[in-house]
């Protein structure tokens, strides 16, 4: 794939914060790809670096006491390592835009719906107060709240609605990729498929590429093309929805559906994965997941090796070396 076919490409990122008392090792050498137009789920358990990835592709990890280190980071064309605080600036809104987990907290609450919308546009787009007025008002109106609400505050809003004006927010700009962080957590169900409705409908009519951070495997499905699955801060499987849910390699994966409820047999125990998520300061070494692997080997204590299953599966984990291993999970 040519670099001008992907919106982002991001090689070896590393995160770590450094305090006194110890260092955490937040993301550990995660790389990920995504072509133009497509909409990637990030998944994984709380802790496990999803919402860091975010914060380092628009350049917000706040250092110190974050130190992010990259090979490469390219964001649609823009190479976001080189870029000054004024192109950043520029580049976040336009070329990448965030939707925060909590609408609630997203809006300034001084500053009305419309105001808040305009000013995104009037920063980015070469235009005028009014333009950027009429183009807020559009935007509400495209995420179904009356144009007319535009001069209300946010404490005037429902919260689904508050998600729908932080939505208005971030698609104001036509940005290149959006990143959505768990952006139906804060709302009730309805109201949640309401506005995964609407974010795929606006996604397909401008274009837009999309990462879904959640930890929601039923949002995946709904509104992705590929799954990356993240642990202790690096992607351990990667493939599209048909790779990921119907021929799930990574054992950690494995757990995580198989916590998940099965409607088809409502008296199954669910079985969820044991122990927790390793420390970030204190990570185990190789393979992150072997003190809670059920099919950990010693060998699983050294480094792992991405492993290219398929065109477009990926899992790491070196227990796929081996062809009994391979076919006894093949066989399952
Ligand atoms: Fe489990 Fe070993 Fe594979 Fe890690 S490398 S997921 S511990 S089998």
């Amino acid at each position: 794939m040519s670099e001008k076919d992907l919106v982002l490409d991001l090689q070896n990122l590393n995160v770590k914060f450094v305090t006194e008392e110890s260092t955490v090792y937040a993301i550990n050498g995660l790389n990920m790809q995504l072509e133009r137009g497509k909409a990637i789920g990030l998944v994984g358990e709380t802790g496990a670096g999803k919402t860091t990835t975010a914060l380092s592709l628009l350049k917000l990890v706040q250092t110190p006491p974050g130190v992010v280190e990259c090979d490469k980071m390219m964001l649609n064309g823009k190479d976001m390592l080189t870029l000054s605080e004024k192109e950043l600036e520029a580049a976040r809104g336009k070329d990448v835009s965030m939707i925060f987990q909590d609408p609630m907290t997203a809006l300034n609450p001084v500053f009305t719906v419309g105001e808040q919308i305009a000013e995104s546009v009037f920063l980015h787009e070469n235009c005028t107060k009014e333009e950027a007025n009429q183009r807020a008002i559009e935007m509400l109106e495209l995420v179904g709240i009356p144009g007319e609400r535009a001069g209300e505050f946010p404490h005037q809003f429902s919260g689904g609605m508050k998600q729908r004006v932080v939505i208005a927010i971030a698609l104001a700009c036509h940005p290149q990729l959006l990143i959505a962080d768990e952006p139906t957590t804060a709302l009730d169900v309805t109201i949640q498929a309401q506005v995964l409705d609407m974010m795929k409908n606006l996604r397909e009519q401008y274009q837009t590429s999309l990462i879904m951070i959640t930890h929601d495997l039923g949002i995946v499905a709904e509104i992705c093309d590929e799954v990356a699955v993240m642990y202790a801060g690096t992607i351990v499987e990667k493939g599209t929805l048909e790779d990921v849910f119907n021929h799930t390699k990574h054992p950690y994966t494995e757990g995580l559906f198989n916590s998940l409820p099965n409607i088809n047999d409502r008296k199954a125990k669910l079985t969820p994965i044991k122990g927790l998520m390793p420390d970030p300061s204190n990570l185990p070494e190789g393979c992150a997941f072997h003190p809670r692997c059920p099919y950990a080997t010693e060998a699983c204590k050294k480094p792992q090796t991405l492993r290219q299953i398929s065109d477009t599966h990926y899992v790491v984990c070196d227990r796929y070396n081996d062809p009994d291993f391979r076919i006894e999970r093949e066989e399952r």
